[in-house]
């Protein structure tokens, strides 16, 4: 059993255009984009980083905007709603502002107690809000939305899965437990508590299809653990449990391992260390380009080809 596991780090997807992918989280949720940088594997895409002030594990929401990509098509195998926590009493203003700057897919719903605003993305992704009450994380408030409204960062995500149990297995072994039940989904929580990103959802629709992945797809998410040393541990457990995991990669603003999991999402666990300021200033985040050394000298050709992002 392991308890080096605090939560989630990031969540990443894949979208389409850039800069409506940008104006979407930091204009119309308000979250500040603490990086620009580009996917180190295709590194003439950009890698888009939106959260907090700061990038705090557990408020992160990475995109890829490849500009051909075709949309996905939903199914199962994949996480299908990432879900953002704000304060009690405030989806009536989220559900106004969401609806008067075109947002689609707005339904208000309840899920365990807590009352819910679902919408879809530039992509169709699906996003939630949901309301908590004491969320004690300092939100992002420059862009746009007051403290009193601003999302605190993320409550949860949920994964779609044809059969659930493997899954359900992994999180116990990764530090969750099982606290509560309705209907198809079972829901997970840090045992102890974690960084506020502390939830996850597991819905089994066994008739549903596999999804494919494009565009509005959630490509992975990443659990969050303090430092590289813990991240050994966790590596060494889950390679001990028979988990193909990849070796530790430098992604500069985190260290991360991968495994692919039992129904099909794919999992990293990435560190809190060395944080989104290791290469410019917490005023500045997110507005230079930022490449790591191995595509530094692609600069000229980047600044020329990738699509400008306002703000
Ligand atoms: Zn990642």
């Amino acid at each position: 059993m392991l308890d080096q596991i605090k939560g989630l780090h990031h969540v990443t997807s894949m979208a389409k255009d850039a800069r409506e992918n940008n104006d979407f989280f930091t204009h119309k949720l308000g979250l500040r984009r603490v990086k620009k940088t580009v996917n180190f594997d295709a590194p003439d895409v950009y890698h888009l980083y939106y959260g907090d002030e700061f990038g705090t594990p557990g408020s992160v929401m990475t995109y890829f905007p490849f500009p051909n990509a075709a949309r996905g098509r939903p199914g199962t195998g994949e996480v299908g709603v990432t879900v953002f926590s704000v304060p009690e009493g405030t989806l009536d203003f989220w559900q106004q502002r969401l609806g008067e700057q075109g947002v689609g897919g707005i339904e208000r719903g309840e899920l365990f107690g807590q009352k819910r605003l679902s919408f879809t993305g530039p992509d169709g992704d699906g996003f939630a809000l949901v309301e908590v009450r004491d969320d004690d994380r300092a939100p992002w408030t420059d862009g746009g939305v007051a403290d009193d409204e601003a999302i605190r960062g993320f409550h949860s995500v949920s994964m779609r899965l044809q059969d659930g149990g493997a899954t359900a297995e992994l999180l116990r072994f990764m530090n969750y437990e099982e606290i509560d039940k309705a209907g198809s989904v079972r829901r997970f929580a840090v045992k102890g508590g974690g960084n506020g990103a502390d939830v996850i959802d597991i819905e089994t629709l066994p008739l549903l299809n596999n999804a494919r992945q494009g565009a509005g797809s959630v490509h992975h998410i990443a659990f969050s653990v303090e430092n590289r040393e813990k991240q050994l541990e966790v590596r060494k457990a889950l390679l001990d449990t028979g988990y193909q995991v990849t070796p530790v990669i430098d992604r500069d603003y985190f260290w991360a391992i991968y495994f692919r999991t039992p129904g099909g999402v794919l999992f990293e666990v990435a560190t809190n260390e060395p944080g989104f300021d290791r290469d410019e200033d917490t005023k500045h985040l997110g507005e230079a380009l930022k490449l790591p050394s191995q595509h530094e000298h692609l600069r000229p050709w980047l600044e020329t080809n990738l699509q400008p992002i306002e703000g």
